[in-house]
């Protein structure tokens, strides 16, 4: 194994610089006001003055070379190892806006790996591209209402072939991103064999454009009450959605190879994301603490908020670590080996972040919960995190196993 240099390196320090100075002078500021329009008519549309933010702030991003970074490892743009990716994801994860301001937004950055990683070329040409150059979003469909989705081989949405085409039946929820006006393509994981099979050989995946008749938004799932317009958490039927067969992605049987390669960045994307989260809470909170006064102090000398401070600042320089290990596991190439480290900082990750803006929320008081600080929505990402891509009790199942797999030569 190589060293495990986990620092910053020199070629990153002035990409993190450009990043970090966007992210804090130009996009931050613009943040509130961007979600304050959501709902100024149509919520499932953006309206003139979001675009004018959001395209305004990518095209600044694009003219200062500030694009796709999530590309780890690749020929194309900066081929960034995982651990320097780690830095600039956090930064990202501070503002709102931030992964997309970049192009390195939830889910396009996974769909974009998969399609990278594993599509024809003509797939490429149509898909790719676009979603490379921020003209279209995408959404990725494995999730279900009937079965229990955290274990993937339940997914139960038929797809049969008919000729040249495949016909798809069935349900999808929490689609995230699927409200969004620019979504374009969906990556669906679809059942194409039968109970015959090998338990991980009967799912595929498969490219279905937004578009395509047959597919029925029932409603907008909401998050503690919202529902995250317009990006949205879809809920969708599909009645005899006709794609052709060339739309299916590597192979028949071939999704769970798929969702590994898939699963593995953007999980660990999200976790770096939370973890410039859970720092920018402790900003906002320590800046707090000292600003307001009761009983005649500053909050941070009342009661036990140094501890509280203290232990913030502790965990998030834990989580920061293991985080970044687990990217160094990665930039490794033995996804095996990576996974149970990624499976640890998805557990710890999330948790972390979560009762760093739950304190910090205590801290602001009443703003604390309400529209005037990104807390209340950034808690309610954060404990959704435990939950998507995996829920916390999968991954610890994961890192056990791989603990017992030391100790014994059965499959545990
Ligand atoms: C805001 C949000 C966005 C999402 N975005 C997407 C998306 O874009 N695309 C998509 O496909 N899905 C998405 N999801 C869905 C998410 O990935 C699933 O909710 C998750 O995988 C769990 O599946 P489930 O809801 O069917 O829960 P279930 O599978 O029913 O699991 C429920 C609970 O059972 C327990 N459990 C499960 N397995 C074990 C175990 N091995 N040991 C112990 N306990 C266990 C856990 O407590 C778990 O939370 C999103 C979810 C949310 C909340």
């Amino acid at each position: 194994m190589s060293d495990m240099n986990l620092g910053i390196t020199e070629r990153l320090e002035p990409i993190l610089d450009a990043v970090r100075t966007m992210v804090r002078d130009e996009i931050l500021p613009l943040d509130a006001e961007f979600l304050a329009e959501v709902g100024k008519g149509d919520r499932w549309s953006y309206t003139p003055r979001q675009e004018e933010i959001l395209e305004g702030l990518k095209k600044e991003a694009r003219k200062r070379g500030l694009w796709n970074f999530w590309l780890t490892d690749s020929d194309r743009g900066y081929g960034l190892s995982t651990v320097e990716y780690a830095y600039l994801a956090e930064e990202m994860g501070k503002a709102q806006l931030g992964a997309e301001v970049f192009n390195c937004s939830a889910p396009d950055t996974g769909n974009m790996e998969v399609l990278e990683r594993y599509a024809s070329d003509v797939q490429k040409q149509q898909w790719l591209e676009p979603l490379l150059d921020g003209k279209i979003r995408s959404a990725y469909l494995m999730t279900e209402p009937d079965v229990a989705s955290s274990d993937a081989t339940n997914i139960a949405m038929r797809c049969v072939r008919d000729g040249e085409s495949y016909v798809l039946n069935g349900e999808k929820w929490w689609s995230s991103g699927a409200g969004d006006p620019r979504c374009a393509i969906y990556i669906v994981m679809v059942r194409t064999g039968d109970d015959e099979a090998p338990k991980h050989q009967q799912h595929s995946m498969v490219l279905v454009p937004a578009d395509t008749p047959g597919i029925e938004k029932i409603r907008a799932m909401e998050v503690y009450g919202h529902d995250d317009a317009p990006h949205g958490h879809l809920h969708l039927r599909f009645t005899d959605v006709r794609i052709p067969v060339d739309h299916l992605i590597l192979g028949e049987g071939r999704g769970f190879e798929i969702a590994q390669g898939r699963l593995g960045p953007g999980r660990i994307h999200h976790c770096m994301r939370a973890i410039g989260q859970a720092e920018y809470a402790l900003e906002m909170m320590c800046r707090r603490a000292l600003r307001r006064e009761a009983f005649g102090k500053p909050l941070a000398h009342l009661g036990a908020n140094y501890d509280i401070i203290a232990e913030c600042r502790m965990d998030i320089e834990m989580a920061r670590l293991l985080c970044l290990k687990a990217a160094w596991m990665m930039d490794q190439g033995d996804a095996r080996a990576a996974a149970p480290w990624i499976s640890q900082i998805k557990v710890i990750a999330p948790q972390v972040a979560l009762r760093v803006t739950d304190e910090a929320v205590q801290m602001h008081g009443g703003q604390g919960v309400s529209q005037d600080t990104p807390l209340a929505r950034a808690w309610t990402g954060l404990r959704t995190l435990r939950l998507a891509d995996g829920p916390d009790a999968v991954h610890r199942r994961q890192v056990a196993r791989n603990e017992l797999r030391k100790y014994t030569q059965e499959r545990v």
